[in-house]
């Protein structure tokens, strides 16, 4: 019985299922809609072909961070780069929480913080919002310091309700909360107010980044950490020393030194997304949420049949298990066509409900 050495707590665990099945519309994962200009791609190829393939890239992507700080407006020195910013998740969760830690996260947000802190046999402490998906900053604070954690992390924006805590507010938790501040600024781009220049003046924050989204870069699982130089030495102690492949670190140079590019398309993503939202906060019936990323969130009584149809239809977007946000789907951006075509069947579907 090969199972006995299989373990019992994270039995319930299923494999990560993209479920990438035969559609047509791919709305799901908050993915850019936007591929690279063919330029880019000319000098990836190039790029690509210089690559020393039977050496071991360089450990500390020395290049990639030196470009992601031009790009952000920081110093290398506070970065480190990551085999995607889930990586990056996990390697923080390694390095400062021992057994019998707590983190604190909020729900809903991204489900990924929990389910790395399980899989280290960690306890996690769930915050909920309210019912708009808002939090009092001052009773946040209350409550993280009474369960005494040793790492708060949250998405901002949120993922997947779209929400934003203000940066006033982010300071005033960063300089109360007696733990590590984690804020994964992963859409941060469609939202612009950034608190990563606040890492040099505070020893417990840190801001994760990622290619994945704004950046259009998915494939090449590049995601960074940016605090301060006595957090980044002790991450650094934990990470495995080659995580970012080579391939990818000169892809992501390419891009990163393109920045007109990068913004060109973040201006479109956010026009589709504004349209989105006008679109939808018409339709009777369905709750939208106010969003700050590339997707928006909406709640209708009918989410299942709303979902099937689309489905049907060949559109994938996002639908959950959880009892809080059962009723609930999130619709990534798409191009205007893509769109057009989802707001169409949800129209179709709302009005043939007998509500
Ligand atoms: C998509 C997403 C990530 C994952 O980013 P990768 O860099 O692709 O691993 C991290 N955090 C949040 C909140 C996300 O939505």
């Amino acid at each position: 019985m090969i199972e006995k050495f299989f373990r019992e707590d994270i039995s319930d665990f299923q494999p990560y299922d993209a479920g990438k099945e035969n559609f047509r519309i791919r709305l799901d994962a908050n993915e850019s809609f936007i591929g690279l200009s063919q330029s880019l791609k000319n000098k990836i190829l190039s790029a690509v072909i210089s690559v020393e393939f039977n050496r071991y890239p360089d450990p500390q992507s020395n290049k990639l961070c030196s470009l992601y700080g031009k790009y952000c407006g920081i110093d290398e020195k506070y970065i480190m780069a990551g085999n995607g910013s889930d990586e990056i998740i996990q390697i923080i969760i390694n390095t400062f929480l021992d057994k019998g830690d707590k983190l604190v996260v909020l729900d809903p947000d991204f489900s990924m913080y929990k389910s790395y802190n399980r899989v280290r046999g960690g306890k996690t402490v769930s915050i909920s919002l309210d019912k708009d998906f808002n939090i009092d900053t001052d009773s946040l604070i209350e409550k993280i310091n009474y369960e005494n954690p040793k790492i708060f992390i949250f998405s901002n924006p949120n993922n997947p309700t779209g929400g934003i805590i203000s940066k006033k507010d982010i300071i005033k938790i960063v300089d109360k909360c007696n733990c590590i501040v984690v804020v994964d600024e992963a859409y941060i781009e469609f939202y612009g107010d950034s608190i990563i220049y606040e890492v040099k003046n505070y020893k417990n924050l840190i801001v994760l980044r990622t290619c994945s989204k704004a950046l259009g870069s998915a494939v090449l699982r590049l995601g960074f950490a940016i605090t301060n130089e006595s957090i980044l030495k002790e991450l650094k102690k934990v990470k495995p020393p080659f995580n970012v492949n080579g391939v990818s670190q000169v892809i992501g140079e390419i891009i990163l030194e393109d920045t007109e590019y990068v913004n060109k398309a973040v201006k479109k993503i956010i026009e589709q997304r504004d349209y989105l939202y006008e679109e939808l906060s018409k339709i009777n019936k369905i709750k939208v949420y106010r969003t700050n990323a590339n997707f928006v969130l909406f709640k209708s009584i009918n989410s299942k049949k709303i979902n099937e149809k689309l489905e049907r239809n060949g559109i994938k977007i996002r639908s959950f298990k959880d009892e809080v946000l059962k009723d609930y789907l999130r619709v990534t951006a798409g191009n205007e066509s893509q769109n057009k075509e989802v707001l169409k069947i949800i129209k179709e579907c709302v009005t043939s409900f007998e509500i």
